[in-house]
């Protein structure tokens, strides 16, 4: 395994890090279990084979991940890095952060997280909700306090709004944000990130199980292998999470992190044409900039439309419809039905979309797509 520096801390994390959002889970009426077994031996496998960065939160695998790996790391503690993360909406007044971190503390039975992130922030949250609160400080008491050891923010805006967050917070030593052939739009950022001494972790490098869809689909050869060293390789990035499913996914991603021979820039170039042709076929032709945001409503945009796109096009209805469920049921301040119809967004749009027209499509599909799996009535995945 290849050991990068994160940032400018003095901390040397595995190239590959070990997500926890979509580890194996049984369902058992209606709910779920970690299948804690698995994921004890998968914990084992990643120490023994060299990852030493662990992604946590209290919202993956119905909240239970979190404690899972961390009671599964007990061994090995001292000898890899966990991070833990609190979103901006559990944060309401002063203290409250503080309280929120001793919580996972406790849920987790830790003294410390090695990481600690404001959790998918954008720049709305960052100005409305962190600064407002002056819960930068927080995060400093709580460092001081021995609670968290470094502090780092994962995104979900415009690349303007990652600089922006950079620029005016000097305290953040890391930051997580999305990347991968898909969606490069954060390219530039994550240069400028590294390059102001913030070390980058990388998340959704296979575009949320897209880029895993089967070459009948996305059309020509883009690979696992492919896909995970185009950001792997990329120098500014220091730490790529997979969202790992079983013991089987673990091993390959491991086996491509080890493969020392860069990706070549022909190569890449080529899979850039790919994925650019692919795109071209979505009825939506929403690149991901964000640039539409933010949304008075808090509506992710791009996630719907992206959504869409991998039902549409790529036709990976489950893991869409999954998604869909999850952001209107969960993120309810994400909720698509929550379009007022302000056309905030329209003027924004670089590529001209009737935003809140084409929103209404994509509920309206994925309600479709909803009736049939709840009927049975639906064909048998094509993925
Ligand atoms: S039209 Fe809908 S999606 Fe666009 S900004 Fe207004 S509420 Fe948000
Ligand atoms: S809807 Fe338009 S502005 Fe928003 S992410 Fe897509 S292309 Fe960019």
């Amino acid at each position: 395994m290849k050991y990068n520096y994160l940032g400018n801390t003095d901390i040397k994390v595995s190239k590959l890090g070990f997500g926890v959002a979509r580890l194996p889970e049984k369902k058992v009426g209606k709910d779920y279990y970690l299948e804690k077994n698995i994921v004890r031996k998968m914990v084992e496998t990643a120490v023994e084979r060299g990852i030493n960065y662990f992604d946590s939160g209290n919202i993956y695998c119905h909240g239970q991940s979190q404690r899972v790996v961390a009671e599964a790391l007990k061994p090995y503690r001292d000898k890899v890095y966990l991070a833990n993360k609190v979103m901006p909406k559990d944060l309401n007044k002063k203290g409250d952060l503080i309280k929120k971190i001793t919580i996972l503390l406790d849920e987790t039975h830790q003294k410390y997280f090695d990481f600690f992130y404001f959790w998918g922030i954008n720049r709305k949250d960052f100005d409305g909700i962190i600064l407002k609160n002056d819960f930068l400080q927080e995060a400093l008491d709580a460092k001081r306090k021995g609670l968290i050891n470094h502090i780092g923010f994962s995104f979900h805006d415009a690349p303007s709004a990652m600089q922006y967050i950079i620029d005016i917070a000097d305290i953040f030593e890391t930051v997580i944000c999305q990347y991968n052939l898909l969606d490069r739009t954060n390219e530039k950022m994550i240069e400028y990130a590294s390059k102001k001494g913030l070390g980058v972790i990388i998340m959704s490098p296979l575009a949320g199980g897209t880029l895993l869809a089967p070459e009948k689909y996305k059309g020509e050869s883009v690979t696992v292998e492919d896909a995970m060293k185009f950001v792997m390789d990329n120098p500014n990035v220091a730490c790529t999470l997979t969202g790992i499913n079983s013991q089987n996914e673990l091993l390959q991603n491991i086996q491509i992190a080890e493969i020392e021979e860069p990706i070549s820039k022909k190569r890449i170039q080529y899979l850039i044409n790919i994925m650019d042709n692919m795109k071209k076929k979505s009825k939506i032709n929403c690149t991901g900039c964000n640039y539409c945001q933010p949304c008075p409503q808090k509506i992710n945009i791009s996630n719907y439309f992206n959504l869409y796109m991998l039902a549409d096009v790529y036709k990976l209805n489950k893991i869409a419809l999954d998604s869909y469920n999850y952001c209107v049921d969960i993120e309810k301040e994400e909720d698509i039905s929550k379009c007022v119809g302000c056309r905030q967004c329209v003027d924004r749009c670089t590529q001209h979309i009737d935003i809140p027209i084409q929103l209404e499509k994509v509920k309206k599909f994925f309600e479709t797509l909803n009736r049939f799996y709840i009927y049975g009535k639906a064909t048998e995945e094509r993925q």
